[in-house]
């Protein structure tokens, strides 16, 4: 067993309207209350103020996280949204290579990496996303793409901001389709990508840095994935969306 703090995200997408964004907000407030695991939800961004709000005033252990983020500080940007403006609304943690921003969005490493430097230079937290297609693992390259994804998007990020970053894998192949990874597959996956810390940052910033799990977790799978001796938590999609289903799942890493 690790004693990295397990971390669990709840990645809303581009789901709810501002009455159900807030019936979430406020049903995993009164359903998550300790603190044993780190717990983000990531709501879309005109009800980052909303959720925030709520968050704050019930001095809930939730924190608050956005799903994107630019990397410029300000300017003709149209539709971006800076890493000073998240803050302000009381945004702890941004998501960075979410495969849906990869693969529907078509953002490459070199976008993905701005980002991430861009928000850890302004004291944000960041849970950066990796993972291989169904066609990648079945030739046999989950590791390579793995660690590849996480060299460019790491790369010039100095060792003592890496207390601030958080890894996901997620194979592309499993978020919302409902097909899981085996604990053994996720574990292996986990295990090469902390070889690779290993080797860019060295034995003790790979030893604290958290990977999370993504792709179909659910209150049923939950416990047995993160039962993983490199698996530190999850970044939930879907289920997410159902605050009792959530909470089993915080629950579940504990
Ligand atoms: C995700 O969006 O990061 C995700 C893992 O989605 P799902 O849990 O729905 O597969």
């Amino acid at each position: 067993m690790s004693n990295r703090r397990p971390f669990v995200g709840g990645n809303w997408k581009m789901n709810l309207d501002a009455k159900g964004a807030g019936a979430l907000a406020e049903a995993l407030i009164g359903a998550i209350r300790d603190d044993r695991v780190e717990v983000a939800v990531f709501p879309p961004f005109p009800y980052l103020h909303l959720v925030g709000q709520w968050l704050r005033e019930s001095r809930s252990p939730i924190r608050l996280g956005a799903q994107d983020v630019y990397h410029e500080p300000n300017g003709a940007f149209t539709g971006e949204v800076s890493c000073a403006m998240l803050q302000d609304l009381g945004v702890a943690v941004v998501l960075t290579g979410h495969s849906e921003r990869r693969h529907v969005l078509r953002e490459a490493d070199d976008l993905v990496n701005r980002k991430t430097r861009a928000a850890l230079d302004a004291g944000l937290e960041v849970v950066l996303c990796i993972g291989e297609t169904l066609e990648q693992r079945q030739a046999g390259q989950t590791d390579s793409i793995n660690i590849a994804q996480l060299y460019y998007g790491l790369a010039g990020v100095p060792p003592e901001q890496m207390a601030r970053v958080t890894i996901a894998y997620e194979p592309v192949w499993a978020i919302g389709t409902g097909k899981t990874a085996t604990p053994g597959d996720a574990q292996d996956a986990h295990a090469a990508i902390r070889g690779a810390l290993h080797r860019m940052y060295g034995p003790d910033i790979a030893q604290v840095v958290r990977i999370q799990y993504g792709g179909s977790v659910k209150p049923s799978n939950a416990a047995e994935l993160f039962g993983q001796d490199d698996v530190d938590g999850g970044l939930i999609g879907g289920a997410s969306l159902k605050a009792e289903d959530f909470a089993a799942i915080v629950k579940a890493a504990r």
